[in-house]
């Protein structure tokens, strides 16, 4: 290999540019002439890529987004997209390609790997749903922002002795909400991964209340239900009226955490290292401390395990 490119995909989230910068550099320090695919698979199709140098990447490590921008595409899904975007990196002489994003885009590495371009995907989304590696790029800086939000809500909620249900993202995984509640000290966290019995919450609510907690907070994952419908089981249940508050998509947003910036720097050095050495089709992450490569087919095929004993230490603390 190389020449290699570089490309965003599906939704942003923090460490993605430090994960461009890092492939960017870690290729041209190994002596690899390197370009970066604007707008994803769609970019991809439509030619737009530019060699990028050290400088194009400078400034970009603390900045939230993507400066390669991303897109969903649906050309890409077809076999013939997919033979024309290898074809297009062909052209360009370029035989390694880093896909940035999530399953949907590592699904595209894939194809891109099985038509003979070799490709290495890193896990870019907040909602850690990639298995095979501990964390995904974005996901430490989007719980901090939850937990960042909760904080403020506890605030106002323990002034007026009242109650929140925090609705974040996270898709079908409960990670976003796992991690956030256990680290804010919510009463209940609910997940599509458990079972849960919104009486049961109710009552214990209403319970704490009595036994003088002041303040309650319930974080619900986006996949489960609504924030809205949470509250108003709450309400009738107990009586209590929960404030429900919904993040949305800041918690895409802003300069990502150290943490999200050292992974994205380490996988990204990993996935240019075996493209380099002539891997291909890998989805790289990092488990237990140590890099791994796992074949992407395998990635894709793969639920994300969930943490009960975490699940389950944030319940018996929440009382
Ligand atoms: P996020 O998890 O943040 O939403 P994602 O990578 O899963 O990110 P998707 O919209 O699912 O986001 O995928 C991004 C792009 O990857 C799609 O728009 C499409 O171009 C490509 N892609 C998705 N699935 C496939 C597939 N099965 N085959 C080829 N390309 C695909």
């Amino acid at each position: 290999v190389k020449k290699i490119a570089v490309l965003t995909s599906g939704g942003d989230s923090q460490g993605m540019n430090a994960a461009v910068r890092a492939v960017v550099r870690s290729a041209l320090y190994r002596g690899l002439e390197v370009y970066g695919v604007q707008r994803g698979y769609q970019g991809l199709l439509n030619q737009d890529l530019r060699p990028m140098d050290l400088r194009s990447v400078g400034d970009i490590i603390q900045r939230g987004g993507t400066i390669l921008q991303t897109a969903r595409c649906k050309e890409f899904m077809t076999a013939e997209g997919q033979q024309r975007g290898a074809d297009v990196l062909r052209e360009h002489g370029i035989d390694g390609l880093v896909v940035i994003g999530g399953d949907g885009s590592y699904q595209g590495a894939n194809k891109l790997s099985k038509l003979g371009i070799k490709t290495m995907g890193l896990p870019g989304t907040i909602d850690n749903d990639i298995p095979f590696t501990d964390f995904t790029i974005g996901f430490d800086t989007a719980v901090s922002i939850v937990v960042d939000a909760i904080n403020k809500l506890r605030d106002t909620m323990t002034s007026h002795e009242r109650s929140s249900v925090v609705e974040v993202m996270g898709r079908h995984c409960g990670d976003i909400a796992l991690y956030a509640g256990l680290a804010s000290g919510a009463e209940a966290i609910i997940v599509p991964e458990v079972p849960f019995d919104i009486k049961d919450i109710s009552h214990r609510m209403k319970d704490n209340f009595q036994k003088g907690k002041r303040h309650g907070i319930v974080v619900v994952a986006e996949g489960v239900c609504s924030g809205e419908d949470v509250a108003r089981n709450i309400t009738e249940h107990s009586g209590i009226e929960p404030r429900v508050t919904v993040l949305g998509h800041i918690q895409r947003g802003g300069s990502p955490t150290h943490n999200d910036r050292i992974l994205a720097s380490q996988l990204a050095d990993y996935a240019v290292q075996r493209l380099q050495e002539g891997d291909s089709g890998k989805g790289i992450g990092i488990m237990k401390g140590e890099f791994v490569a796992t074949d992407i087919e395998k990635v894709v095929t793969t639920k994300k395990s969930f943490n009960l004993d975490l699940y389950n230490l944030a319940l018996r603390l929440s009382q």
